[in-house]
């Protein structure tokens, strides 16, 4: 597989205004900015992606353009379970939905978590304290997780409303960033069981990378002005948390403010495992946003250090 460029269907001039709205462009440096990102993100590519089998994806948050993906064909036709990275679409529906308040805690009592046959163990460190949404979401905590999205499973509605949201969040997207993509597919669950694996990305749903991207685009493109609402607030957080000291701390760089969502689900056969890293900079307000995934791997042992080291590769090219 080579590092094959997608032609960017973002104008230039789409990213110079996310760039120039952070920071002051350097003189003369304006107009290289999504070239120089595009030609290091190749050749981080090149070298990433041979021990590891998997891609990566880069698009702006402000406007609907991919900006580079490094197997093009990969990137569309891929279909995998999300695992975890359902997680923060999880926690705004329910948060929507008045099932959950920000300041609830649960007590994730860790050890060994199994359900419909399988396991879910918990991968953090024991807590000592209840967990708050966000920091749930920044552990990627399953116990906190199943707790509250049987809520959802309770609730009139409640299960098909969930995988309706992430129909609407992109996750069955099929046209993304104006491509064909393979037949990604969000189906109602047919029981509570169904659904709550739903909820932890491991049922009922399987998308490509770049449908993905474009879930995660459109959940962190803020409303202008204003205070965010809990919904959006609360997710953001975790997200932040989870690169700072959460399960996606392996992508965390010096000097720059990621944030992100780690997943790994099994595959269709369910005889491996495969990860993804979803993230994005600057946390405050995000202006570009990544995915990274990895065939045989976790999310955050294998795609979160990719992603880090592919951040850190574009740090130069970044006004920070
Ligand atoms: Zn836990």
């Amino acid at each position: 597989m080579g590092g094959v460029v997608l032609r960017p269907t973002v104008t230039r001039r789409a990213l110079l205004g996310v760039m120039a709205s952070l920071a002051p462009l350097p003189r003369g440096a304006a107009a290289n900015y999504e070239s120089a990102m595009t030609a290091t993100l190749r050749q981080f590519c090149l070298r990433t992606f041979v021990s590891a089998r998997g891609g990566l994806a880069l698009a702006a948050v402000g406007s609907d353009g991919l900006l580079f993906a490094s197997h093009p064909a990969i990137v569309r036709e891929t279909l995998w379970k999300p695992g975890s990275t359902v997680k923060p679409f999880l926690l705004q529906h329910l948060l929507e939905q008045g099932l959950l308040r920000a300041e609830e805690s649960f007590p994730c009592p860790g050890g060994p978590l199994p359900f419909a046959g399988r396991r879910f163990d918990c991968s953090h460190a024991p807590q000592g304290a209840p967990l708050d949404p966000a920091t749930a979401l920044a552990l990627s905590c399953n116990h906190c997780f199943l707790h509250w999205a049987e809520r959802l499973a309770r609730a009139r509605g409640g299960r098909a409303s969930f995988a309706e949201a992430l129909r609407r969040a992109g996750f069955s997207a099929r046209q993304v960033f104006g491509q064909r993509c393979a037949p990604a597919s969000v189906s109602n669950p047919a029981s509570k069981e169904a659904m709550l694996l739903q909820a932890l990305g491991e049922a009922n749903v399987v998308t490509t990378p770049l449908a993905l991207l474009e879930a995660y685009r459109r959940l962190l493109a803020s409303p202008s002005g204003g205070e965010l609402p809990p919904a959006m607030r609360v997710p953001r957080q975790g997200m932040r948390d989870c690169v700072r000291a959460g399960t996606g701390a392996e992508a965390r760089v010096e000097g720059l403010d990621l944030g992100g969502k780690t997943g790994t689900a099994t595959s269709s056969d369910r005889l491996s495992l495969n990860g993804w890293m979803v993230s994005f900079w600057p946390a405050a307000r995000p202006a570009l946003v990544m995915v990274v995934f990895v065939e045989n791997g976790r999310g955050g042992a294998e795609a979160a250090p990719i992603a880090g080291a592919a951040w850190r590769a574009l740090r130069p090219h970044l006004p920070v």
